[in-house]
């Protein structure tokens, strides 16, 4: 499945802010690029005024003051100009997206800080990529676009990463079947931005990106994991794995590499302030890595062996939460079953067949109902005793299971009821289920004090058609209930719809 399958059926695309569109036609015309950017760029003052105090910041360091927006694209380039304007307007209109159990201002904080720490590393290694800042921004833009088009899903995704200990990336392709990283990259291209932005965020989780990104997709990241320093919930670690990570790959030394992240902290607060972001409690480095030192300290442990410590708890609390987990599934899986005959019960059928309405209306999908009732089942108790009429229930469910496919639901709606949900399956399909279903139960030949026993099920069906996709569940448990009392009243041992 390709990522614009997903797209147009689950995910929204959000459309770019008019005036982002407006930027990029203005760069994409090279000769007289700076006249049409400026022009844009003054008809929203505020935006000028922070140009000017980002420019004048730490964040470039210019040796000069910056006066007018034309100083600034010469000293800082009007590629840079472009960006920052950009990266302006576009955090701007998601700042007023519906955020329910999603921290934007967080979001964007650590977006922000990834940008600057992509910029100064990318400035340390000597690796040239004008568009490195931008990209970094926007790493993590997918995650934003899936949390804001399926908010409930995307909640449970990151629970589900939480417990499981599994990357972000494989929960959101479980869950989704694609990742932020293909999604982001994806919106970036149909908004027009260059490759040089959306190749390294279609690779910046990727262990083999390929040649021409390389570069650019490792320092994004790392520049996530020094954001994730300062903005996350596991500093301690993210700065040992940043240490080690720099040390391997540059040769660096950690003070040399506590001096760069310590930077990065320091014209992150520049940088948000020129995105209107509070910065909120960010601790200095010095303070986060002495904490990890004095942490060490007292335990005695040398770097190598702390971080092997934190690997195994880190082992050993995933597995834990994957037990319990299991053991929830488990639980879970029981309260949903009948006990007698191991079908699932009333209540999981009635949440079941209300997430497959949703499914066949979302996707345009048939769906089919059977109600299935024994016949003069009293008799049967009546007869042979009710433990004669309990292992009844029981054969008549084993084959029942035996008839259906992988898909299909087959539950014990009560007493000597049943229903069967068959997903994807319109009338034709169902009625050649619902048949199978009848005659494999009367042949079924159930042992009783020596003799074979046998008994008849009568069956009501309804499906929805394309046609008629809005009936709502309620409409098909009713439908196919009139249809079981008609294949009653018409002689039982027959199937009507
Ligand atoms: P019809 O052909 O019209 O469906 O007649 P029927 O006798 O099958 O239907 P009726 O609803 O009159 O009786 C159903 C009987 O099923 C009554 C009830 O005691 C019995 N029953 C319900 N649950 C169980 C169970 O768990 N075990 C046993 N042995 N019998 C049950
Ligand atoms: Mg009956
Ligand atoms: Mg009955």
């Amino acid at each position: 499945m390709t990522v614009q399958d997903f797209l147009d059926e689950r995910i929204r695309l959000p459309s770019p802010p008019a005036i982002a569109l407006k930027i990029l036609e203005a760069v994409r015309q090279e000769d007289n690029s700076f006249d049409d950017l400026a022009e844009i760029v003054m008809t929203d003052p505020a935006l000028v005024a922070r140009i000017m105090k980002l420019a004048n910041s730490s964040f470039y360091g210019l040796p000069n003051r910056v006066d007018s927006l034309a100083k600034a694209t010469t000293l800082i380039g009007i590629q840079n100009l472009k960006n920052i304007a950009l990266s302006f307007v576009i955090i701007k209109d998601f700042q007023d997206a519906p955020q329910g159990s999603f921290d934007l201002n967080v979001f964007w904080k650590r977006a922000v800080c990834s940008a600057v720490s992509a910029e100064v590393l990318a400035s340390h290694v000597e690796h040239k990529d004008h568009d490195i800042f931008i990209s970094a921004l926007l790493q993590d833009i997918g995650i934003l676009v899936m949390f804001l088009s399926d908010p409930s899903t995307y909640t449970e995704l990151l629970d589900t990463k939480r417990i499981s200990g599994k990357s972000i990336c494989e929960a959101e392709m479980e869950y989704f079947g694609t990742d932020h990283a293909e999604i982001g990259s994806y919106l970036l291209g149909t908004w027009n931005l260059p490759e040089t932005i959306t190749g390294p965020i279609l690779y910046h989780h990727s262990q083999e990106p390929v040649d021409t990104h390389r570069n650019s997709s490792m320092i994004l990241g790392f520049a996530d994991k020094i954001a994730a320093i300062y903005h996350g919930t596991q500093s301690n670690r993210k700065a040992i794995e940043v240490r080690q990570g720099l040390k391997r790959l540059y040769h660096f030394q950690d003070e040399y590499i506590d001096g760069i992240i310590d930077t990065i902290g320091d014209k992150s607060r520049e940088v948000l302030e020129f995105f209107a972001i509070p910065p909120g409690d960010m601790k200095p480095f010095s303070q986060i890595m002495q904490e990890a030192v004095e942490e060490l300290g007292r335990l005695n442990f040398s770097y190598e062996q702390i971080v092997l410590e934190l690997k195994q708890a880190k082992h050993n609390a995933e597995q834990l939460a994957f037990n319990l987990k299991k053991a929830n599934d488990k639980l879970r899986e029981l309260a949903f079953r009948d006990e007698l005959t191991g079908l699932y019960n009333h209540r999981y059928f009635q949440e079941f067949i209300e997430s497959e309405v949703k499914r066949a209306i979302r996707y345009k999908h048939p769906l089919s109902l059977l109600l299935i009732d024994i016949d003069y089942f009293k008799s049967i108790n009546d007869t042979f005793g009710h433990i004669a009429g309990d292992k009844v229930l029981r054969e008549v469910s084993q084959v029942m299971v035996r008839l259906v496919r992988q898909n299909d639901m087959v539950a014990r709606y009560g007493g000597e009821e049943f229903a069967v949900v068959l997903p994807e399956t319109g009338q034709v399909g169902a009625k050649v289920i619902a048949q199978r279903l009848r005659r494999g139960i009367e042949q079924l030949q159930i042992q009783q004090g020596g003799q074979p026993l046998s008994v008849t099920v009568s069956i009501g069906m309804a499906s929805t058609d394309m046609a008629n996709l809005e009936a709502a569940r309620e409409a098909l448990i009713a439908q196919s209930d009139r249809a079981l009392y008609r294949a009653k009243r018409n002689g039982r041992n027959r199937l009507e719809i």
